[in-house]
């Protein structure tokens, strides 16, 4: 009682009360460090958080992946498993004479080595890097020069094609491994090795800033940055698993994101695993009849996937669905690009769940703003920033930012200090510090709050349109582009007009069933034009078999509209599908 009193005369004195968003932050960092175990006799390693403390714990013999092969193969490999195998294969790393903080780059398709390699890199206290497998041989020799990588673990065909002709160019680049029994000359097979190591491995005494992983963006604005995450991310991806994947232990989880990107990482191999769930990994690409009877036959709980195939799938129509059993869902996510609300409402009446959305980026590590399940979804809303998450709508002024309110669309920036917020842009420490601003972190996406604190993607800051002195979105566009009903996709751009300053342009892909006709074209335009006024509809559309986009899913508008302008095309080293 007294020391009641006691407090409160001190509080009355003047002292200062606590930072509300302080105690939020420390609180919530407080949970994640609980839900850790550390390493015994002190540090934090990803890998021994991963899987070597649930083995210490008696859940060596549950299934921590069930792989899903291209044909009918199907592979469980439980806690215990990859533990001995990371082992093994950090072990390997050790032989080689690789040290603490050395660059470990994966160049494979979503197979078991893969995660043993992420893994078992970060067990011997090396960094890993992966990258997509679908990459061409330029982006991953400029990828290895820039991340000086030392090793390289991939698959003899891939070595072959991709590899091969300037391995030697690569001064930094000692040892090749890979997956097999057999290697090329000059190369080291995997398997033979890590049959030969030790089962056994003291995992590497890394602390909490060491690096861990660096991950290159996904080259959608331009030439991609290597943003290098530490150790102490693992405090993040625990809690923002738990909270906005719903990741409980024995959760079947799967996330159909490639590790090549940060998505197919932090909550395709790090977040799942920490959190105890069993995650299927799928090796083949999309293909619908084989997704719908995955999530059926696996019993799949909680689903995290990408606009791109949703509309994919809305693409085929709710009949291609009909026929699976979709009870065991229980929380469905999105990441990467804007959420149509279109898709939201689809996903609630096909699968009996909505898509949640999700923000989040490579360089912010883990997902800053979601939609989370206590939460009411607000379709077409990417929800609100997570617990100790600080974010604000912000303005950029000379020389500063100014906060912007309630309804403004301005720049979306976060408060910085969460865990795997990346440490810097390898080799580009300028570019890095270019990033804060007045004690925020500029994200360069534009988005607006509402007054009950959802969060709304906008644009790009580069894709904003101006157009008859409104500012547009491309997403808004977008979106009522994509109700009509002959509309797939849709990518949305501003071309200089001189009355306007700019017309908008859009780019579309048909359902199956429509044909490109100027009957279409102008049944589509007098849709947006009811939905968006005459000011802000499109102009002109495009019908195009797909539209330009990354490898990771994201519509490169910027390339559309370089095109458009006759600009040069910029870093298209992330360009994947792109038929007029
Ligand atoms: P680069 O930075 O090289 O141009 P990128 O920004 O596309 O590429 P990523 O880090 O893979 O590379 O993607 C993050 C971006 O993806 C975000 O900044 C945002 O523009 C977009 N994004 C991610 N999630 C969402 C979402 N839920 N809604 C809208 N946009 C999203
Ligand atoms: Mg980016």
């Amino acid at each position: 009682m007294l020391g009641t009193i006691g407090k409160e005369s001190a509080r009355t004195r003047g002292a200062s009360l606590p930072d509300p968003e302080k105690t939020r932050k420390s609180f919530t960092w407080d949970i994640a460090e609980a839900m850790l175990d550390g390493l015994p006799g002190g540090g934090l390693n990803i890998a021994y958080e991963a899987l070597d403390r649930h083995v210490a714990a008696g859940h060596g013999a549950q299934v921590a992946i069930r792989w899903l092969g291209k044909g009918d193969d199907r592979r469980d490999f439980t806690y215990g498993d990859l533990a001995e195998q990371t082992s093994r294969f950090a072990q390997v790393l050790k032989m080689h004479g690789l040290n603490r903080g050395d660059s470990v780059f994966a160049l494979m398709g979503r197979i078991p080595e893969l995660y043993v390699a992420a893994l078992g890199t970060l067990k011997a206290g090396l960094v890993f890097t992966p990258l997509f497998s679908a990459f061409g041989p330029e982006p991953i020799r400029t990828r290895m020069e820039i991340g000086s990588a030392r090793v390289l673990v991939t698959t003899e065909t891939l070595y072959r094609r991709k590899i091969a002709k300037w391995r030697d160019e690569i001064p930094s680049l000692e040892l090749v491994l890979i997956v097999g029994e057999t290697a090329p000359d000059g190369c080291t097979a995997l398997a033979a090795a890590m049959a030969a190591a030790e089962p056994v491995m003291d995992v590497a005494r890394t602390q909490p800033e060491d690096p861990a992983l660096i991950h290159f963006t996904s080259g959608t604005t331009g030439k991609p940055k290597g943003a290098v995450h530490v150790h102490n991310a693992v405090l993040y991806h625990a809690i923002s698993g738990r909270y906005a994947l719903e990741l409980t232990p024995e959760t079947i989880y799967w996330c159909t994101a490639d590790p090549g990107w940060v998505t197919g990482t932090s909550y395709g191999i790090i977040s799942p695993l920490v959190n105890r769930v069993t995650m299927i990994v799928d090796e083949a690409e999309f293909d619908l009849d084989r997704w719908y009877s995955t999530i059926e036959r696996e019993k799949v709980e909680v689903w995290y996937s990408a606009p791109t195939a949703i509309r994919m799938m809305m693409r085929a129509g709710a009949e291609a669905a009909a026929p699976y059993d979709f009870s065991s869902l229980r929380f469905l996510a999105s990441v990467g690009e804007p959420l149509n609300p279109e898709a939201v409402v689809w996903s609630n009446r096909v699968f009996g769940r909505p898509f949640h959305d999700n923000w989040w980026q490579t360089e912010t590590g883990g997902i800053m703003i979601a939609n989370l399940a206590a939460q009411d979804v607000r379709p077409g809303s990417m929800g609100k920033p997570m617990p100790g998450i600080e974010a604000g709508i912000v303005k950029r002024t000379d020389g500063g930012v100014a906060e912007l309110g309630n309804g403004d669309i301005g720049e979306l920036a976060l408060r910085p200090g969460w865990p795997s917020m990346m440490r810097t842009y390898l080799h580009e420490q300028a570019r890095y510090d270019k990033c804060f601003v007045n004690g925020w972190y500029l994200s360069g996406d534009l988005a607006m709050r509402d007054t009950d604190g959802y969060y709304w993607f906008v644009g790009r800051a580069d894709d904003l349109i101006k157009t008859s002195g409104h500012l547009v979105g491309p997403f808004e566009v977008e979106n009522a582009l994509i109700e009509h009903e002959a509309v797939a996709e849709a990518g949305v751009i501003g071309v200089p007009d001189e009355t306007a300053g700019e017309v908008i342009k859009a780019y579309v892909t048909l359902v199956p069933g429509f044909a490109p006709s100027e009957e279409l074209e102008r049944s589509i335009r007098g849709h947006a034009r009811k939905k968006l006024g005459p000011a802000v509809a499109p102009r002109e559309i495009v019908f195009r078999n797909t539209l330009p986009k990354t490898r990771s899913g994201k519509i490169m508008r910027r390339l559309l509209k370089a095109r458009e302008l006759g600009l040069p095309e910029g870093d298209i080293s992330t360009l994947e599908t792109d038929e007029t």
